[in-house]
């Protein structure tokens, strides 16, 4: 973790912005590219600028937040870019890939939780499994990414987490139903399901603003 000092206020907060949105022109980002670049460089100029031992510390997918970790080397694009970007400068997020930091690779198969009805409580009991697209049962390593993730989310003090819906790990209120034909169904990833067990209250992307609205109570 960066060293912290310092402590973040409304001028600061402009000139996070002011400085990252500098950087995005002088990198010549593509408009695509631009609202997930500028989270990025917003929580790496402000990583080490801000403490505020106040503040709810929120645990993100790294996808999230710019890194392109996902299984086909891209990141994830939101809406609410700019709340993500404000909870970087106030020192709230703590990022992680669950999959990444147990070694898997970035491009990687896609992977989806198989079975009828089973979701991330399931794999994690035995009674679901996560397979590869190529037919691979990686259901032990997402077991063990799940765990880490609710070891790793004690650590920082995280009482929420913000995580990418959909996915096998961190899928909150969908996730794929295992033909890898696109179809969704109603469930949660296996790292999602092992922190709401050790009550994490797990978000998808969609609901930043309510969480927002909620912490800023
Ligand atoms: S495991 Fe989670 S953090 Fe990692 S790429 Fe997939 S959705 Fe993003």
């Amino acid at each position: 973790m960066p060293e912290i000092v310092g402590e973040l206020d409304s001028k600061s907060y402009d000139l996070c912005v002011e400085k990252s949105e500098k950087r995005v022109a002088l990198a010549g980002a593509s408009a695509g590219l631009v609202q997930a670049r500028r989270v990025a460089l917003l929580l790496g100029f402000c990583a080490d600028t801000v403490y505020r031992p106040d503040m709810d510390r929120i645990l993100i997918s790294a996808c999230l937040v710019g890194r392109p970790v996902r299984y086909n080397g891209t990141d994830k694009t939101t809406d609410a870019a700019d709340i993500i970007a404000r909870w970087g400068c106030e020192g709230r997020l703590v990022p992680l890939c669950p999959e990444i930091a147990v070694g898997f690779p970035t491009p990687r198969p896609p992977a989806e939780i198989c079975g009828m009805d089973g979701g991330g409580a399931d794999v994690l009991a035995g009674t679901a499994q996560v397979v590869e697209d190529i037919g691979r049962d990686v259901s032990a390593l997402y077991i063990r990414a799940a765990h880490d993730t609710v070891a790793f989310a004690k650590r920082y003090e995280c009482r929420h987490a913000v995580l990418t819906d959909g996915s096998p790990s961190c899928g909150s209120t969908f996730i794929y139903d295992g033909t890898f034909s696109g179809v969704t169904r109603p469930g949660m990833g296996a790292t999602t399901a092992a922190l709401r067990q050790a009550n994490v209250h797990v978000w998808p992307e969609t609901q930043i603003a309510a969480l927002d609205a909620l912490l800023r109570r």
